[in-house]
């Protein structure tokens, strides 16, 4: 096992650094389901000459580097060792050129739809009611049976392992369910094709799907979206619902009585009993009906 970098390593990776910087910082209210332990250093860099810096210390200095957007993931109760980036100072958007929206990979999918609508720009109605950045969407290719990032991503702003700043056009990317195959490195931006459109029929796609999560999600409780993937053909919350799953739970962690692909945090769960569900769940449908369930959530931090 990786020995966890020192107090000192931490800080020569990050001199320079014009962010803000915290130290063992709780990680819990950064994610959306609230758990997590802290990390090691928590840093939200000012611009992208700061993420530059960023990555080539913690290279220099083998020093592990996470991104968090928080919306996706699971963060062990350990915490995370290393630096832990929050892109929450990472929040430019502009008109680019005509349709083409650039953004910063620290704007929330909600405020992009918002900006798009200001401009009778069409083409993210899909992203209504994803909680997570612009950075994880494009990691993740995000998305709903009404489109995915994929559809609208023209060229990702991306920071190479080695910390170099470079574009690459979404042509030359493979994009999968739930996954771009990017290189090893950070998205620090995106370049979205947009197209022109009414007001009022933005907005009626919104606000009907928008209803939809409303009445079919647990979305008054925290939680960090769909536990698993869909298997093909099928989907994965009618499986762990046909296993008479809904309602199970684990102290404060619960499978939701909404939606029975979601788990949610009822309050003071810990990201164990959290993920302790999520194996029972898993064995049982496999048990049930010989499918095995591949996690959509990421888990991250130490064991
Ligand atoms: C109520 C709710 C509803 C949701 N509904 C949907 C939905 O309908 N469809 C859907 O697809 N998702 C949904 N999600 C999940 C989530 O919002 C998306 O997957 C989102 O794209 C994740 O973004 P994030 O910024 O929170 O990333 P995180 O959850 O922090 O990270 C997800 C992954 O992306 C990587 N990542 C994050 N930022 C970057 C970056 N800047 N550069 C490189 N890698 C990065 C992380 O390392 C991690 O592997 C939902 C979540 C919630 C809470």
């Amino acid at each position: 096992m990786q020995k966890p970098p020192t107090r000192e390593q931490l800080r020569r990776a990050l001199t320079q650094v014009e962010g803000d910087i915290r130290w063992w910082e709780p990680l819990a209210p950064l994610t959306s389901l609230h758990v997590g332990g802290p990390a090691d250093v928590l840093v939200m860099p000012a611009h992208v000459a700061d993420v530059l810096q960023i990555v080539r210390g913690a290279r220099l200095g083998k020093i592990p580097l996470t991104v968090l957007g928080g919306t996706n993931v699971v963060v062990r109760d350990k915490g995370i060792r290393g630096i832990v980036m929050s892109f929450k100072q990472l929040t430019n958007i502009c008109e680019e050129d005509r349709h083409v929206v650039y953004s910063q990979a620290g704007v929330r999918l909600p405020r992009l739809m918002q900006f798009a609508l200001g401009r009778k720009l069409s083409g993210i109605e899909w992203a209504a009611g994803i909680p997570g950045t612009v950075g994880g969407g494009v990691a993740m290719n995000a998305g709903t049976r009404l489109g995915v990032m994929q559809d609208v991503l023209k060229a990702v702003d991306f920071v190479t392992s080695h910390g170099k700043r470079k574009r690459i056009e979404a042509h030359t990317l493979t994009f999968l369910y739930r996954k771009t195959m990017l290189p090893k490195g950070i998205v620090v931006g995106a370049w979205l094709q947009l197209t022109a459109a009414l007001k009022g029929t933005i907005q009626s796609v919104t606000k009907d799907y928008l209803h939809y999560r409303k009445t079919t999600q647990p979305l008054t409780l925290p939680n960090a979206g769909s536990v698993f993937k869909n298997p093909d053909g099928d989907s994965a919350g009618r499986l762990i619902e046909a296993a008479g799953l809904k309602g199970l739970y684990l102290g404060d962690a619960e499978v939701s009585l909404k939606h029975a692909n979601f788990i949610v945090n009822k309050g003071s769960a810990s990201a164990e009993q959290i993920l302790s569900l999520v194996r029972k769940v898993r064995q049982q449908v496999a048990r049930k009906f010989g499918v095995r369930l591949q996690l959509e959530w990421k888990v991250i931090g130490e064991r």
